[in-house]
């Protein structure tokens, strides 16, 4: 139950990003600062290079009643010339979440002193989840992406594509893009060794194959040991459905081929592997019914 609520809670904060973009009338790819721009003069923002100490603050400042949005440039020199880089792209969207969230608004409203360290308001890691969410969203808002995503089941290519068209980062397109397919897919990540979590399309739960974790399919032990030593390249595999899911009695599930593309993400210290299968496999039933249209 709990694990729902919190899912409800990122998906109506993606919404609410969703709602601003349309409202807005903002095409791909979205600029944030036109976001910041529109609620003048309640909300200002500035960039600097703020090194290694955050990548974003929201601060309110009450004897204004203005809220100031800090963003780090520090990315910016490996940006491409023209481009804000994609992690300011998302850090900006990250503290418009915490703006435009009206219970993260009010948190900040109330607060006496007008400085508040970032560290504070990561007490609660929903609050963060839900400013991610809201970011995601801001950058690859539904109405624009998901008739994009659901063109073809998943690859890393099409992803690689779909990220350049809304300039979002790869890691965050991945995670966009399973979130919005209509096909049975899903995002793990391996760290230390072993799958820390599974990401899942809402087909892929429909389907009554869910997520599972603290283990190490066989096929992912080469690619693991590659990405220890450093190996950048993202590797291509085929498994089953049992070697990544929990399908409980769904026996006739567990043979289900799986493509495996394994994307090592250094930065994050994480293997992340982008699992696709055949919707035919998945939903054999329904195959059969649009054979008999
Ligand atoms: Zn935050």
């Amino acid at each position: 139950m709990e694990w729902m609520a919190e899912k409800n809670r990122l998906l109506t904060a993606g919404r609410e990003a969703d709602a601003i973009v349309e409202r807005l009338n903002l095409k791909a790819p979205i600029d944030p600062l036109a976001i910041v721009r529109s609620e003048k003069p309640f909300l200002r923002a500035g960039g600097a290079d703020f090194g290694d100490r955050y990548d974003g603050m929201l601060e309110y400042h009450k004897s204004k009643n203005r809220f100031l949005l800090f963003y780090n440039t520090k990315y910016e020199a490996e940006a491409p010339s023209g481009k804000m880089h994609t992690r300011t792209r998302f850090t900006i969207g990250h503290e418009l979440g915490h703006y435009f969230i009206n219970h993260h608004r009010a948190y900040l409203m109330r607060r006496s002193h007008p400085h508040h360290s970032r560290g504070e308001f990561l007490t609660d890691a929903v609050v963060e989840k839900e400013a991610d969410s809201f970011a995601a969203s801001m950058i690859m808002p539904s109405r624009l992406a998901r008739p994009m995503v659901n063109q073809a089941e998943l690859t890393v290519d099409r992803i690689d594509e779909i990220a350049e068209h809304f300039h979002a980062s790869p890691v965050s397109a991945t995670f966009r893009c399973v979130s919005l397919s209509d096909f049975p897919c899903a995002v793990a990540g391996i760290r230390d060794g072993e799958v820390a979590w599974i990401f899942p399309s809402e087909p892929l739960i429909q389907a009554g194959i869910y997520p599972n974790k603290g283990f190490l399919p066989a096929n992912a032990e080469e690619p693991w040991t590659d990405f220890q030593n450093g190996f950048g390249d993202i590797i291509e595999n085929e498994g089953r459905v049992r070697d990544w899911f929990n399908i409980y009695e769904k026996d006739d599930l567990a043979r289900i081929q799986v493509t495996e593309e394994y994307i090592p993400v250094i930065r994050m210290g994480t293997l992340l592997v982008l699992l696709t299968m055949d919707e035919a496999d998945v939903f054999p039933d329904e195959d059969e019914e649009d054979e008999g249209e």
